[in-house]
């Protein structure tokens, strides 16, 4: 069934990470790696890749793949079934739970990571022939703000512009969004516009991110309060007379409430610039380079959608472009930046509790029309349950069988530890996943299905412009992995709906998701692919990235959307939203009194499953961290570097300090990232606190108070391994990917004799060379197997990855000389050399220290000088900010 062919040298597909949805070349190696290229026909990239999606060659091994189906046995083991057994026991309990509890106690739980024909299938099966609405998706956490102020403000969830849109605009302002790290090519796609056309670029965030250090405007906003600032800028628009009303008059509805509203949350720029905390001049200089500048993009990401009124500020955007009628048309609109490569596709299906599919809701029309189409025997009659709340009834008992697909929950929603606890009530938990280990699954799954990984599987996905790409497998499926289609169509058919399952292959099911989106569309509904109903076989896998809508299959050129001024709702007139008065869900107070915002990291990708394979993306940021402002740091007795306790009222985390100034006081900021699985005490969703948007079902996930403490450890440094080890359970550490096996970076606060002791249990069949320096509280060890360095364990006072560098390079030699041996323990490279430390940039793995020390020779002294000599910052360009704070730092100390 699996139509690759190894003889095929490259491969023409998407990236799997975040929604710009960048085209990439694959080239199959062997020995699980690939080659990797950035595909300049594709629209979205042009051939640029970022450091993730160029690292994407060091994450297709099988290590820690799950290979087969497994059960569960009454002893908590797992053991290897046949896939006919294990799709038996999904059927049956499903079946046995509908017929004993009812539809409303079965869900799904779904990523979007997942391609669109999985999507597909899977909302089909439980809203039709199941007959339960409780399908929700990850993306809740990511992008559902945006899509209720979508349909809200438009009458559909639909982005009415493009990326090139960021070319050609004059003035890009970017709203909770630090595209530089989060959608990279995008970011340097509005730097290219800045150099060859002058465009302008704001940033509004609480943080001084690196996207903040590249603005010619920074606005430091307060966090939550970004609807003051929108609502200001509406009402200036109109003081001003900026307004376009005849556009206003033809096409919009609700303006004299929006702006009432509006003129109760911003009554006056004092007031903005208390409750903003931003400066009032700046403010002005803010909303005369808006209202002055015709072409203008306001984009924006999770900053405002991971909001308890995340729909409110999209829609205080979407409000000052409908004024202005700066939208449909090229180079201005606004433009929702989505998080995961296909969110939209899971949108376009219907993989939401609240949508049915294909863009229709659960209006009695849509719910038959859906019907008919499907010729579904039990349908789903209204909005089910959004991810926070699924997990509520779960820890309540009222729903009994859960299927997780391709995500992480007990790592990803808000009070983790909770959801966490909430999986091990139910009577069905069924887990399709690519790895055999992660948080989740480990929580007591009773049925684990083998998923085919990026690769393997062929599909579509949609970026955040409507974008429908294809992702074409170049590699074959290892073990029994199946696409996850297949695994959620067998199940259909098991159910008695041979039928409607019977898909011969993702083109089909694909044909059947354009034919619905069309079907009885007459303009009624913005996501209309009709056109692509009939590709052929061939066809589709010839595809080329297409934008949406496509009514005729020849129609397929770019368009921006709304460009005649006609919306979805009925009357065809868009809305101004009246906006509520703007607060955060908790406020902070003494006892928890620092405001902890949660996102991503530059090298990273959601928990770590797939970007935390590759060594090169390790050592960017190896460690989960919290930044403090130096304020708030020194207030709280923590030092940079040290450990931190993290405690919110849900739970806590232990993580390492980097004191900031780019983080605003009395906040606090956390990366997502790490799991049990590579961290001892890194989940940070462990700690936010679970409040939601009213509209979105969104949770706020960048608003929870905190307390922090300083956690003493007498020894820091490093264990490396060719095999993965079962560490001491009071040690704190981090793992990270080495070539050759594995790493974990520590702090421990136990006796040196515990240590070796566990060095010589865990290398017990190897030659061991160790070296213990009692009064300085230092410890050395490595292990040797066949000439081979097999294990290494350094420790001593202080930060301590001193050596770690050198002897991670040991880890990949197959051989040893003598010489080399002795360096495994003295932690200095052949050449005498020290270590290089943190990555900058990923592409040319080049450290900071190199950076420093050309600048300090003289051999390059500015960003252009670095990048032509050591190559930092020439190829994704996302260290570029960091390049300019290395420069401007070490001028300074040199100074
Ligand atoms: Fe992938 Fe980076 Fe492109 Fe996002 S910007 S799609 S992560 S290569």
């Amino acid at each position: 069934m699996n139509a690759v062919s190894t003889a095929i040298p490259t491969v023409q597909t998407t990236c799997p990470y975040c929604g710009v949805g960048c085209g990439v070349l694959a080239s199959p190696e062997g020995a699980g790696s690939a080659q990797i290229a950035g595909d300049r026909d594709h629209p979205a990239n042009f051939g640029r890749l970022c450091s993730k999606g160029s690292a994407l060659g060091e994450t297709v091994s099988l290590d820690g793949r799950l290979l087969h189906p497994m059960l569960r046995t009454r002893s908590g083991s797992y053991e290897r079934v046949t896939w006919d057994t294990a799709l038996d026991r999904v059927t049956d309990g499903f079946q046995t739970i509908l017929n004993s509890r009812g539809p409303d106690a079965l869900a799904f739980y779904l990523s979007g990571q997942l391609l669109t024909e999985d999507y597909y299938v899977a909302n089909k099966l439980m809203k039709g022939f199941l007959g339960s609405p409780h399908v929700d998706t990850n993306s809740r956490l990511c992008m559902a703000s945006s899509v209720a102020g979508h349909k809200r403000a438009f009458g559909g969830d639909v982005v009415p512009g493009s990326y090139r849109d960021l070319d050609t605009a004059d003035l890009i302002v970017l709203v909770g969004s630090n595209t530089s790290w989060c959608h990279p090519v995008l970011f340097q796609r509005m730097l290219a516009n800045r150099a060859e056309r002058g465009a302008k670029l704001i940033v509004i965030d609480p943080r001084r991110t690196s996207t903040a250090e590249e603005a010619d405007l920074f606005l430091p906003i307060a966090p939550g309060m970004d609807t003051v600032l929108f609502a200001h800028l509406l009402r200036e628009i109109v003081a001003r007379r900026a307004m376009a009303q005849d556009y206003v008059d033809a096409h919009t509805l609700g303006l004299s409430e929006a702006l009432s509203a509006a003129k109760s949350i911003a009554p006056d720029l004092k007031t903005v610039a208390q409750r903003t905390g931003i400066p009032a001049k700046d403010i002005e200089a803010f909303c005369d380079l808006w209202i002055s500048t015709e072409k203008t993009v306001t984009a924006w990401s999770q900053g405002v959608n991971q909001s308890a009124q995340g729909t409110d500020k999209v829609d205080a955007i979407i409000n000052c472009h409908l004024a202005t009628g700066r939208i449909g048309t090229q180079g201005l609109g606004p433009l929702s930046l989505t998080g995961q490569p296909n969110a939209m596709g899971g949108r376009e299906v219907g993989g939401l509790a609240n949508m049915l599919a294909a863009h229709m809701g659960y209006a009695p029309n849509d719910i038959d029309r859906v019907r008919r189409f499907w010729n579904a025997p039990r349908m789903a009659g209204r909005e089910g349950l959004k991810a926070v709340q699924m997990f509520d009834a779960i820890e309540q008992g009222q729903i009994g069988a859960l299927w997780v697909m391709a995500t992480n929950p007990a790592v990803s929603l808000p009070r983790a530890d909770q959801a966490l606890a909430a999986l091990g009530k139910l009577d069905l938990f069924v887990v399709s996943e690519v790895l055999a280990s992660n948080d989740t699954l480990n929580a007591g799954a009773h049925v684990l299905l083998p998923a085919a990984a990026w690769g393997e599987k062929d599909g579509t996905v949609t970026n955040s412009e409507r974008r429908i790409s294809r992702q074409r497998a170049f590699l074959p499926w290892p073990g029994e992995a199946r696409p996850d289609w297949w695994i959620v169509a067998e199940v259909g058919k098991r159910l008695g709906f041979s039928d409607a399952f019977d898909y011969p292959n993702a083109a089909a099911i694909f044909r059947e998701h354009a034919a619905l989106s069309g079907f009885e569309n007459d303009g009624a509904r913005g996501f209309d692919i009709g056109g692509l109903k009939d590709l052929t076989d061939r066809a589709y896998e010839k595809l080329q990235p297409v934008q949406w809508p496509v009514r005729d299959p020849k129609g397929t050129a770019d368009k921006s959307l709304f460009a005649d001024g006609a919306f979805i709702h009925g009357d065809g007139k868009a809305r101004f939203i009246a906006t509520q008065e703007p607060s955060l869900a908790v406020a902070t107070d003494a006892a928890y009194p620092l405001m902890l915002n949660t996102g991503r990291v530059r090298d990273q990708w959601h928990t770590m499953t797939r970007t935390g394979k590759s060594p090169r993306l390790a050592m960017h940021l190896p460690e989960p961290f919290l930044s403090l402002h130096p304020q708030d740091a020194a207030e709280h007795g923590i030092e940079d570097g040290g450990l931190t306790k993290v405690t919110s009222r849900h739970g806590f985390a232990t993580l390492r300090a980097r004191v900031d100034d780019g983080q605003a006081r009395g906040t606090a900021f956390a990366p997502i990232h790490w799991s049990a699985e590579t961290s001892s005490g890194g989940r940070v969703g462990a700690l936010v606190q679970p409040a939601t948007d009213p509209f979105s079902g969104q949770p706020e996930l960048k608003a929870t108070p905190i307390r922090v403490e300083p956690i003493h450890m007498a020894r820091q440094g490093f264990l490396i391994a060719r095999e993965s080890q079962d560490l001491p359970r009071d040690w704190w550490w981090s793992k990270v990917a080495l070539s050759g096996g594995g790493g974990w970076l520590l702090a421990s606060n136990r006796p040196l004799s515990d240590e070796a002791a566990w060095f010589d249990q865990h290398f017990a069949d190897c030659e061991i060379a160790d070296f213990v320096d009692t009064p300085h509280e230092r410890y050395r060890a490595a292990a040797f197997r066949d000439g081979r360095l097999v294990g290494a364990l350094f420790l001593e006072p202080g930060e301590g990855l001193a050596g770690f560098d050198a002897v991670k390079s040991l880890l990949a030699a197959e051989t040893l000389e003598a010489s080399q041996r002795r360096l495994a323990l003295c932690g200095r490279d052949a050449s005498g050399a020290a270590d290089a430390g943190p990555l900058v940039c990923a592409c040319f793995g080049v450290a900071a220290s190199k950076i420093r020390d050309a600048i300090t020779s003289g051999a390059a002294t500015d960003v252009a000088a670095i990048g032509a000599l050591l190559k930092a910052g020439t190829n994704c360009g996302s260290c570029v900010p960091e390049l300019r704070r290395i420069v401007a730092n070490q001028h300074k100390a040199l100074a």
